[in-house]
């Protein structure tokens, strides 16, 4: 049987990341997937990614938005490919909203370089976008997009040429810890044996992670694309963008929040738009249906309708992509409780891509140093009443 220092299990996002980082730290790793390098089944594909500073989601983010900032700068120079493009993100939504107060919040607490808007200076800023009279907008100019499956292709040649060893459309269907302390990864092709497993399986963690006993949630999520002709859609006039609105119930009371977001037209696929808020829940991410679904399309059109109104319905493409929630909605990035050397990243819950590379580094540190310094203990297994071994 095979042996290694360390398997990475899953080379997503996360995973070629992580990959990355154990191979030039000098170790003998083996990286394994069910499909192939920056594939279109989980959660690492649809063209781009935003990409911030000022968080609203918790300020404890901030430092490691910076550390990926670097990480993905440094990974433009080895691949000699444009990774990140910092076109700007304009944030809108009621000024007491989770959004918009979330980024001053972190902004103020971390010193960042936002611009505060009324809706109307918005609105004259980018007359693409429709802007509801009582909200308020921010804009952060260093943050922009990535381009996603770039960005994990990237990651993987990198690995591979710091020695890593790559196994793509294998898949894993167990793991365990020998009472040696080895672990033994199982998969429809063969067995291996490393000292540490490092698991980054995206939506597949519920199942290769069930002995924690977390209630994550996979979501069904659509992504469209529209073509325009019409410049203010375009890089060089519009930023990305993302809406935090309220749903209104049949007597037009305030009811739901939720959030829209999107891109400018890079390429001739056109302006990207999706929701951020909402999805089905999928039982099994394999099976999941990747058909377009009108009650998906026309919820991001009557969002089109009210805040991109010169856009149009000219659909051009479509996606299925995939959230795995967790029960707070924050990364699950620890080691596992009964085996100090596995360790894992989970539960990204729809806005971790950004992170990959800092999840990697600290990935990397756990499962070689046993911790690390990067400021991650928020994400830890305590938060749920379990210490990490
Ligand atoms: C529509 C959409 C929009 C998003 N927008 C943003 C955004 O703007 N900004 C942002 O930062 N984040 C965003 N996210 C979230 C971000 O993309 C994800 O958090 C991130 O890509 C997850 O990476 P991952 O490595 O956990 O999962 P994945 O990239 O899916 O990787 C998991 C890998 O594990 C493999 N695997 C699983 N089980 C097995 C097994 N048994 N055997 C072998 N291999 C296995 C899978 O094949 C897969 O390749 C978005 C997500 C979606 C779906």
């Amino acid at each position: 049987m095979a042996s290694y220092d360390a398997i990475v299990l899953g080379l997503g996002g996360v995973g070629s990341a992580t990959l990355m980082h154990v191979a030039k730290r000098g170790l003998r790793v083996l990286g394994l997937d069910r499909f192939g390098i920056a594939h279109d089944r989980g959660s690492s594909h649809g063209q781009t990614r935003i990409i911030r500073q000022a968080y609203f989601e918790h300020p404890n983010y901030v430092p490691l938005a910076l550390r990926s900032y670097e990480l993905w700068r440094a990974l433009e120079d080895e691949s000699d490919l444009p990774l990140l493009q910092q076109v700007g993100l304009v944030q809108i939504g009621p000024p007491a909203g989770e959004v918009i107060s979330g980024v001053l919040r972190s902004a103020a607490e971390h010193d960042l370089p936002v611009e505060q808007l009324s809706a109307d200076e918005a609105m004259r800023h980018w007359p693409a976008l429709e802007v509801p009279e009582d909200a308020a907008a921010v804009f952060e100019s260093r943050a922009g997009y990535l381009r996603v499956e770039a960005c994990v292709r990237a990651h993987a040649a990198a690995a591979r040429s710091a020695g890593a060893e790559l196994r793509t459309e294998e898949a894993v269907v167990g793991w365990k810890v020998e009472r040696s302390g080895e672990v033994t990864v199982q998969t429809d092709a063969g067995e291996y044996r490393a000292a540490r497993l490092i698991i980054a399986a995206g939506a597949w963690a519920p199942e290769l992670l069930a002995d924690l006993s977390i209630p994550f949630e996979v979501l069904r999520k659509s992504v469209f694309w529209y073509a325009t002709d019409l410049p203010e859609f375009g890089a060089s006039e519009l930023p990305c963008f993302l809406f935090e609105l309220t749903e209104l119930d049949a007597d037009s009371r305030p009811a739901n929040q939720c959030e829209f977001y999107g891109f400018p037209a890079i390429d001739q696929l056109g302006v990207k738009v999706a929701e951020h808020s909402g999805g089905l829940v999928v039982r099994d991410p394999l099976r999941v249906s990747r058909e377009l679904m009108p009650a998906d399309r026309a919820r991001v059109e009557a969002f089109t309708t009210g805040c991109l109104p010169d856009l149009g319905y000219r659909l051009h493409a479509h996606r299925v992509c995939l959230y795995t929630m967790s029960p707070d909605r924050h990364f699950i990035v620890d080691r596992h409780p009964q085996h100090a050397n596995v360790v894992f990243a989970a539960g990204l819950s729809g806005h971790g891509f950004k992170f990959t590379p800092v999840l990697g580094e600290a990935l990397a540190d756990l499962a070689i140093d046993g911790t690390t310094k990067l400021p991650i203990e928020f994400l830890g297994l305590s938060r749920f009443g379990r210490s990490s071994s």
